[in-house]
C-alpha cells in the first residue's frame, strides 16, 4: 500500500515527465513524441482522481489537496 505521499509525488513525476515529453517532442516536431506526452499529461488527471483519495470515507480529496492534511470530507489525517 502506497502513502499518499509517495501517490502524490508519482502524479507530479507523471506530469512533470509528460510536459518534458511534450516540450521535446514539439521542439523536434516529433508527432509520436507530442502524442506521448499528450497522454501522460492526461494520465496524471486520471492517476489523481484515482489516488488523491481518502482511506477512510473513500471520497475524492480534490485537486488542492496535499498530503500530510485532514480530509474536507470526515477530518480523517492523510499521511
Ligand atoms: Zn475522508
Amino acid at each position: 500500500m502506497m502513502s499518499a505521499m509517495k501517490k502524490y509525488l508519482l502524479v507530479i513525476v507523471v506530469a512533470v515527465l509528460g510536459c518534458i515529453v511534450l516540450l521535446v517532442g514539439g521542439s523536434l516536431d516529433n508527432d509520436p513524441l507530442k502524442s506521448a506526452g499528450v497522454v501522460l499529461v492526461l494520465s496524471t488527471l486520471v492517476l489523481e482522481i484515482i489516488f488523491l483519495r481518502c482511506p477512510n470515507c473513500r471520497r475524492w480529496l480534490g485537486r488542492k489537496f496535499r498530503p500530510g492534511k485532514h480530509c474536507p470530507h470526515c477530518g480523517e489525517i492523510i499521511e
